[in-house]
């Protein structure tokens, strides 16, 4: 009878170890894997574009990308880049696409219902982008005005509840909207100063209202996992390292940032 108490614990105590160790948390799995997925934009510089020289992703979002790829995995060349979209970042995490977003996003307790953050790296604020001649110098001035914002973005939930009677067209990327913005398709454009100094690097004619409407915290997007916290605690120190260290501050020397 003893005999078999003793055999029953020892099977016990062998499965139990070895179904500990199957548990494998989303740090682990990123190690396995040997690669990063990160959703980050190719229309949004200086957080996320592409070099037209190179052809590669590059931009301030990317740097981070690459600083914390380096950290989990030794060699920042370990990512794959998955663009992303206003609209289709949130996806992106929620249906596993990609292990996070860097992408010029900011935290909302909206979307803290969908996703997880880390710590904000990054505070930008909404403005807009009107012609250099225009008479709009405020964002009252917006009222009955055409405007064009990013479909999923805090800047059209921002401008709809501040100014209501704004005229919205909405787009789903960038590219496109700038484009229609350069065509007089609408009086103004809002969205974060970044993205809109960021057009002002490359387009003469323009300029930015001074006034900001938001806060706009930016902060990487991962899956909400209430069970493993692995990956979220990783990117918490790295980005308090990166604070603390001065690598925050030199990547907004690198791309002009205040
Ligand atoms: N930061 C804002 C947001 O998260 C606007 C910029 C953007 O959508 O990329 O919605």
């Amino acid at each position: 009878m003893k005999k078999i108490l003793c055999l029953l614990i020892l099977f016990l105590l062998f499965f139990t170890s070895c179904t500990k160790k199957e548990v494998k948390t989303q740090i682990d799995e990123i190690i396995e894997r040997d690669v990063l997925t990160v959703g980050v934009k190719t229309d949004s510089k200086p957080f996320g574009f592409i070099d037209p020289v190179t052809g590669e992703n590059d931009g301030f979002d990317i740097d981070v990308a690459k600083y914390i790829a380096k950290d989990i995995l030794g060699s920042e060349r370990k990512i794959k880049f998955v663009s992303v979209n206003p609209n289709t970042r949130i996806e992106a995490i929620t249906s596993g696409q990609v292990d996070m977003v860097i992408a010029t996003m900011s935290i909302t307790p909206q979307r803290k219902f969908l996703i997880d953050f880390s710590l904000p790296y990054y505070l930008a604020g909404q403005t807009a982008l009107v012609k250099e001649n225009s008479n709009i110098h405020t964002f009252a001035d917006l009222k009955h005005k055409t405007t064009i914002v990013l479909l999923g973005s805090t800047s059209e939930q921002n401008i709809r509840r501040i100014i209501p009677t704004a005229k919205l067209v909405g787009y789903k990327n960038y590219k496109e909207a700038f484009e229609a913005f350069k065509q007089g398709k609408a009086d103004a454009i809002s969205t974060d100063d970044t993205i809109l100094s960021g057009f002002l690097m490359d387009n003469q004619g323009y300029r930015i209202l001074k006034n900001k409407i938001s806060h706009e915290p930016y902060a990487i997007g991962i899956k909400i996992n209430e069970e493993d916290k692995s990956l979220k605690k990783n990117l918490d120190v790295i980005i308090t390292r990166m604070s603390k260290d001065g690598t925050i501050k030199a990547l907004k020397k690198k791309w002009n940032l205040k």
